[in-house]
């Protein structure tokens, strides 16, 4: 079979899917299913929705058109807050987006209008992450414009954790987060649909003991597709972590030693491996490989890896694991191959 390539389990994620779905319906918590990772796979997406999740959700408006094409219907959630320049794009394939500066809101609005529709803005809270989101102290006054703009409807509020940063959310932000929604309901005479607490980084959050408050809703990537918390890369109960497994060819297998100084004859040399994937195909720090192998270095298209005593068969493959940084740059590498196992 061909190499590089990454086999797919879309049984996996389904079933990921479905256990995250089941344990936050009782708590009034809902699933967005996060595409951006996976370069809006379809089947992948589709197996998201098969799960439960009530949305999905990517970052780029090229993931997006890719799951339309596919005739994946339902809502679709821009994460990323739009660019300017592309308001009618945007319009034109998701619903709702999430959004931190009025001028681009307008301009939604008015894209929105043109079309005799309505245009969905989510409105990002800075909550300790330091990305996109606005202050506490100017959301009410950012929702009451939008309220009253015509084109878009305020569908909700939404806060990042653990994106740019690495601090998991606390009770207490959820708490404010969810103060903030009630803040926003008496002041504008609006209802939000939505308060979506943030991605993967919330599960300890949302499946502990802490009361939900207004949170209804998460956004989930990393625990869907890898069956971990991002904070401390911990596997959660419950879901497989090996819902993707990447396949690089041995295309050497020998022993090294540095031919400028003498060796120790009693010392046993290592063998280096080197694996017919490179910088150009994936993050490599982000893999991890069989026990006996140590990564020792990649390049633009060698990857190293060193064992004692392993000498593997040039031709033989070897099966890497793979992080969030590394699956989403091999689902998006040119030459690795896609290989769905329903
Ligand atoms: C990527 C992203 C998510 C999903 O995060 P995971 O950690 O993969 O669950 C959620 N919300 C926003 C805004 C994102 O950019």
């Amino acid at each position: 079979m061909n190499a590089p390539r990454i086999e797919i389990n879309l049984d996996k994620i389904r079933h990921n899917t479905r256990y995250l779905v089941e344990r936050l319906a009782p708590r009034g918590i809902t699933v967005t299913g996060v595409t951006k990772a996976v370069c809006g796979h379809p089947a992948i997406a589709k197996a998201m929705l098969d799960g439960g999740a009530i949305d999905l959700a990517d970052a780029r408006i090229a993931n997006v058109k890719r799951m339309r094409r596919a005739g994946i219907g339902c809502p679709m959630l821009m994460l990323r807050p739009p660019m300017l320049s592309q308001v009618s794009l945007i319009d034109e394939c998701c619903e709702i987006s999430f959004n931190t500066e009025f001028g681009v809101i307008a301009e939604l609005a008015a894209a929105a209008q043109r079309k005799n529709a309505v245009h969905g803005i989510t409105l990002m809270v800075e909550m300790g992450d330091m990305r996109d989101g606005v202050l506490p102290d100017d959301l009410v006054d950012l929702a009451s414009r939008v309220a009253i703009t015509p084109g878009v409807i305020l569908t909700g509020i939404g806060a990042n954790f653990a994106c740019l940063g690495h601090i998991a959310p606390s009770a207490g932000a959820m708490a404010q987060l969810s103060s903030l929604a009630m803040q926003i309901e008496s002041e504008c005479g609006v209802m939000l649909e939505t308060v979506s607490g943030g991605g993967s980084a919330n599960l300890p959050w949302a499946l502990g003991l802490e009361k939900p408050g207004r949170i209804n809703n998460l956004r989930l990537g990393e625990a869907i597709l890898l069956g971990v918390e991002p904070v401390f890369g911990n596997p959660i109960d419950g879901l497989y972590t090996d819902a993707f497994t990447l396949i690089a060819e041995v295309i050497e297998s020998n022993i090294k030693r540095d031919t400028a100084q003498q060796v120790e004859p009693s010392i046993p040399l290592p063998v280096r491996s080197i694996l017919a994937i490179g910088l150009q195909d994936t993050d490599l720090t982000g893999i991890e490989f069989p026990p006996d192998f140590t990564f020792i270095g990649a390049t633009s298209d060698h990857t190293v890896v060193e064992s004692i005593g392993c000498r593997l068969q040039a031709g033989s493959e070897m099966d890497l694991q793979v992080n969030y940084s590394s699956l989403m740059r091999a689902m998006n590498a040119r030459d690795i191959g896609q290989i769905i196992r329903a």
